[in-house]
């Protein structure tokens, strides 16, 4: 296909694509927007995963290698930073097509592999490299020997609706978001559907609010729609400060088109003509790549005033966030957009009656809204179809801890913890056993070996006490100390606390106090602090229950649940701390007993090398001992000593 010139090409998309109602049975404009999108290519093209997670494994360093190579050769080829398709155990990710040839997907493309790499794939040979797979299609050749990529474990159990573009196109180019079917739906929703119709398909679609309250978005959109105001808000919540969940960011950094998209159509159902994404300062690659997409989307048109002559309003402004937790809680957000301290209030009012400014203002999550140009464009039965009675749709997870395979995957709703954890990540990554999934560290309960084959379904959720979270899912396995994560989650919790009401504030802090000294070793006759650790212990069940009723937003009513799971999932372990004063995972620092077996040791004298307290004695070529008063259980000498001479106990 002979290329257009930027302007022409943007006539022609805009004219003969989002606005004309029989694009679909064009044949025509179908292969066109195949060389757009570049699902067909006239030159070889190379893609490499950069979001966030392939540029911690190098790929900053393998694209300037690939840059380096086309450079040295002079050879016409384009290469693009994409997005992430999910799978970050196997980054840096690098995907090369060649004309007339599927799309090749290889990991752990390091820059040292990068020439050898190019120079086989470039003479039509498979380089001896992790393949990942090969996107088969019927408009390209396959390549021999190379298993389709869906069929590789960590995708196979995947449906991929949300995550359809991740990976696949160059993120900010509005270009290939339209000529992959994007900013259709926007485009016939201001011409052909009333703001009223768009919240009632959304309505019937049974999309419900991803962010953890499960709310119908279509019930919140109408009820806004119908509130009468002079101004109203969309405000998109890309907060996402959960430890062990980044899925949001991914999805934003891969595909920002698909959120811009989804933000206006949810502006314009709402009556609002103004809106706000709301996203981390620290995610810095997502916001610039949000920016430099919504500046192409103006470039179209898409945003500002009277849009494609529809007399319809709608804005954008990327709006950057504190590092804090509690800045997800939808009126402490609202406050800092307004450029005030961002402190929870007390509901109700909720913020789709007084939001920002006093105005009704829906506040919707990243994932949320990425449902939205789908439900539109496939209509409300197709979003239907996939998941449970209780349960429409996908859900997106960030798969992480413990596991072989790890990344952000996609899945029907229903499916169970086991296929996660077993098919998709392909167990446990170590020689110990699985123990527990963390989903969200607001959960409210640990999924553990009995509750493997509970489906993902907010009801069947709700019936074991939990829910579905932020979006973490963390397997941990038998290395892992339940009560030292608790102690961790706690210390976060404290940290977090914005310190407004009382409960929260005060009571962080002392279930902090309670978890280290439960995760201490008991000074020499100190009778009181014996006394003050049951005392403690005691208390934590009226504490959590204290805190729960009366803290003001979700930050203080989640924190004590951690503690809690643990008592209730993982008593002996809670028991062997408090009363054997010992830790059966051997994490806790401060309750290890390091001792040395005379018979294996040889005399080395590596563990009294490293030592940093002089607490082990011995001469060379004679068996050591610790003096176990000044241990301080750092473990060095565990990790030095080469003969399994030192022991914890
Ligand atoms: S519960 Fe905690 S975070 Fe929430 S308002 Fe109260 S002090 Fe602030
Ligand atoms: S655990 Fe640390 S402090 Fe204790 S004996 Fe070993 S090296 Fe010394
Ligand atoms: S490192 Fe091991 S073998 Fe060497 S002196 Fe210490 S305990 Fe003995």
């Amino acid at each position: 296909m002979k290329a257009k010139s930027p302007d022409a090409l943007k006539q022609f998309l805009i004219n003969q694509v989002l606005l004309d109602p029989n694009r679909l049975e064009n044949e025509r404009l179908e292969k066109e927007l195949s060389y757009i999108s570049r699902e067909r290519v006239n030159n070889p093209i190379i893609y490499v995963g950069m979001g966030t997670c392939g540029l911690i494994a190098g790929a900053g360093k393998t694209f300037k290698a690939i840059q380096e190579y086309i450079d040295d050769h002079g050879i016409d080829i384009e290469l693009i930073k994409g997005g992430c398709i999910g799978l970050c155990s196997a980054e840096p990710i690098v995907d090369i097509q060649l004309p007339g040839k599927s799309r090749i997907s290889f990991g752990n493309v390091k820059q040292d592999k990068v020439q050898y790499l190019l120079d086989e794939i470039l003479n039509h040979n498979i380089p001896d490299l992790q393949t990942i797979g090969q996107y088969k299609n019927d408009i390209s050749q396959p390549w021999e020997g190379i298993n389709p990529i869906f069929d590789h474990s960590f995708f196979s159990g995947q449906q991929r609706v949300l995550l359809d573009n991740c990976g696949l196109i160059d993120p900010v180019s509005v270009e290939q978001y339209i000529a992959r079917g994007g900013y259709w739906a926007f485009a016939d929703t201001i011409s052909s559907l009333t703001p009223k119709g768009v919240c009632q398909l959304i309505e019937e679609s049974e999309l419900s609010g991803r962010g953890g309250g499960g709310y119908s978005t279509g019930k919140k959109w109408a009820n806004t729609l119908k509130t009468f105001s002079d101004q109203k808000f969309l405000v998109c919540n890309a907060v996402e400060s959960d430890p062990g969940s980044y899925m949001n960011r991914v999805i934003i950094e891969s595909n920002p088109h698909r959120l811009i998209e989804a933000v206006i159509i949810a502006a314009y159902a709402i009556g609002a003509t103004k809106s706000f994404i709301f996203i981390r300062q620290e995610f810095k690659l997502a916001i610039e790549r949000l920016e430099k997409a919504i500046e192409n989307a103006r470039g179209y048109g898409l945003l500002g005033h009277h849009i494609f002559d529809s007399g319809v309003n709608i804005d954008i402004i990327v709006k950057r966030g504190a590092r804090a937790f509690v800045c997800g809680e939808e009126t402490a957000l609202n406050n800092s957009i307004e450029g005030k301290r961002a402190m929870p209030e007390s509901k109700p009012p909720y913020p789709s009656e007084k939001g920002l400014w006093n105005k009704p203002t829906i506040v919707n999550n990243v994932e949320t809204l990425f449902n939205i140009p789908l439900i539109l464009k496939n209509g409300p039965d197709w979003f239907k179809k996939t998941g449970t009675d209780n349960s429409k749709g996908t859900k997106l997870f960030t798969l992480s801890g413990k596991v072989k395979n790890y990344g952000t995957i996609e899945v029907p709703m229903g499916t169970t913890f086991r296929d996660i954890v077993w098919k998709i990540g392909g167990g446990t990554s170590g020689k110990q056993k699985f123990k527990a999934v963390i989903l969200g560290i607001n959960s409210g309960n640990y999924i553990t070996k009995k509750n493997l084959d509970n489906r993902i379904d907010y009801e069947e959720l709700k019936s074991i006490g939990t829910s579905l979270g932020s979006g973490g899912f963390v397997v941990i396995d038998e290395s892992t100390c339940m009560v030292d994560l608790a102690k961790y989650f706690t210390n976060f919790f404290k940290n977090e606390s914005c310190g407004k009401c009382i409960p929260c504030r005060e009571g962080t802090a002392r279930l902090l106090e309670i978890m280290e000294v439960v995760t201490q070793r008991p000074g020499k006759n100190n009778h009181f602090q014996s006394l003050e650790r049951f005392k403690g212990v005691m208390q934590l069940r009226s504490l959590a229950n204290v805190m729960r009723d009366t803290s003001l937003c979700a930050l203080g009513k989640s924190a004590p649940n951690a503690i809690l799971n643990t008592l209730n999932n993982f008593k002996e372990e809670f028991d062997a701390h408090i009363f054997e004063r010992k830790c059966p995972a051997n994490v806790c620092r401060d309750l290890r007993v390091f001792s040395i077996d005379v018979d294996l040791c040889t005399g080395c004298t590596a563990c009294y090398k490293k030592c940093p307290v002089d607490a082990i004695i011995g001469s060379a070529r004679h068996p050591h001992f610790i003096v176990e008063e000044k241990c301080i259980g750092c473990g060095l000498c565990y990790d030095a000593c080469k003969f399994n001479a030192v022991l914890i106990q």
